[in-house]
């Protein structure tokens, strides 16, 4: 192939689905590729650490791997803002210029809907960077009276992260000798914590138990009234509290919506080749509606998905193989120990889940988990 008869392939996101995409075309042409990866941001940061950060384990700094250190043959990261999406011509604007595209993957991931809950905006989050920054400052002067863990909609990132962050708040408050005078309370939104796998959803509630943290499933936050910190759940009832630690409502982020290919805050595609409903373009992540959870690995599966497709129509070789819809979670527990899920989505009649019990052992796991993707993804 040369230059100029190089079919141009154009991401739009540098998350888990957009780095993994764009390093497997890497690695499997080389240069003999014209990848262009677009974002917004100076950096990557994965989803769980902004537990790390929220709980004083990690900074900020630390965390974030700098856009910088992406090198990869065939791909040109550029740091701009998407504005608009023309899906139809494959032609996308950014606040840098026009970029068109034989291939466009969009891979934007979710955003939050802060209006969507009356109140939130004026409440503490841990979903963002910034949300988590705030809450290492808030969690130090919480000495005594109800927390409440409260999730705004579903589906939300990562289906453990909160149960994770009542149970490392349970650790937090025992640390610093003021669990006796705190109450601990998490809304979910889901039936229970992990719904495909009964028996992490099990141990997760006995965790709960143990640590006499307060768990009402089934029921979102609708609304926060901060002036009477109060939450109001979509049942109605009114749950009080001093600390308030949110999950927001997701949707795709507003220029996919406005592009026309979302339908219901998310964006359709065939669940095993991720392609939309237009020709040539792919939707992979958090954004895309497979039905999987909204989690880095399974956006990984899916962008492998995308890839060997389009390895296979780049070499005119047929098609590429299928998302397979599993993925591997690692849960905090405290304490230092991790559990681990994996979850399986297409293989059988019904979504399945195989536990590990939490251990110690464990936590070297989910650390190869994160250095692996930061040696693969930035050399570091
Ligand atoms: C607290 C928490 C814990 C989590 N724990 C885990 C875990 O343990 N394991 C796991 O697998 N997942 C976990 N996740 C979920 C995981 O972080 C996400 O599911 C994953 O990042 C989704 O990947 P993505 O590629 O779809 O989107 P993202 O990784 O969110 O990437 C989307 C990218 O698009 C960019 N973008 C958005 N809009 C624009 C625009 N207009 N212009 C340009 N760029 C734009 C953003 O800057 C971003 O870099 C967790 C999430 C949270 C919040």
């Amino acid at each position: 192939m040369n230059t100029t008869s190089m079919p141009r392939v154009l991401v739009l996101g540098a998350g888990f689905g957009g780095l993994e995409l764009t390093t497997l075309l890497s690695e499997t042409f080389g240069a003999d590729i014209d990848v262009t990866l677009i974002d917004k941001s100076g950096a990557f940061v994965f989803g769980f650490s902004k537990l790390d950060v929220m709980f004083g384990h990690k900074t900020a700094d630390a965390v974030r791997m700098p856009y910088r250190n992406f090198v990869k043959p065939g791909v040109r990261l550029l740091r701009q803002t998407v504005t608009a999406i023309d899906a139809e011509e494959r032609r996308v604007t950014t606040d840098g210029g026009v970029h068109e595209a034989d291939f466009l993957i969009v891979a934007l991931g979710a955003d939050y809907d802060f209006d969507a809950t009356p109140g939130l905006a004026g409440a503490n989050e841990f979903y963002t960077v910034a949300g988590a920054e705030r809450l290492r400052d808030v969690l130090p002067t919480f000495t005594g009276g109800k927390a409440l863990v409260g999730v705004c909609g579903a589906p939300y990132k990562c289906p453990p992260a909160p149960s994770e962050c009542a149970l490392m708040l349970h650790d937090y408050l025992v640390t610093r000798g003021v669990r006796g005078a705190c109450e601990i309370n998490f809304v979910l939104p889901l039936p229970s914590p992990v719904p495909p796998s009964p028996e992490t959803s099990r141990a997760l509630v006995a965790a709960f138990v143990e640590r006499n943290i307060g768990f009402i499933p089934g029921r979102r936050v609708a609304s926060i009234d901060n002036a009477r910190k109060v939450a109001i759940l979509d049942d109605g009832v009114e749950m009080q509290f001093d600390l308030f630690l949110g999950v927001p409502r997701h949707r795709v982020p507003d220029v996919v919506i406005d592009s026309g290919m979302a339908e219901n805050g998310w964006i359709p595609v065939n669940p095993r080749t991720l392609e939309t409903r237009y020709p040539g373009v792919y939707a992979v992540g958090d954004g895309a509606n497979t039905g999987t959870p909204k989690a880095g690995v399974f956006a990984e599966g899916a962008a492998r998905a995308v890839a060997s497709d389009l390895i296979a129509r780049l070499r005119k070789t047929g098609s590429g193989t299928q998302y397979d819809g599993f993925g591997t979670c690692y849960i905090e527990f405290g304490g230092g120990r991790i559990g681990k899920v994996e979850v399986d989505f297409f293989s059988g009649p019904k979504p399945t889940g195989t536990y590990h019990e939490p251990s110690v052992a464990l936590r070297a796991d989910k650390e190869v988990f994160g250095s692996s993707r930061r040696a693969r993804w930035f050399g570091l």
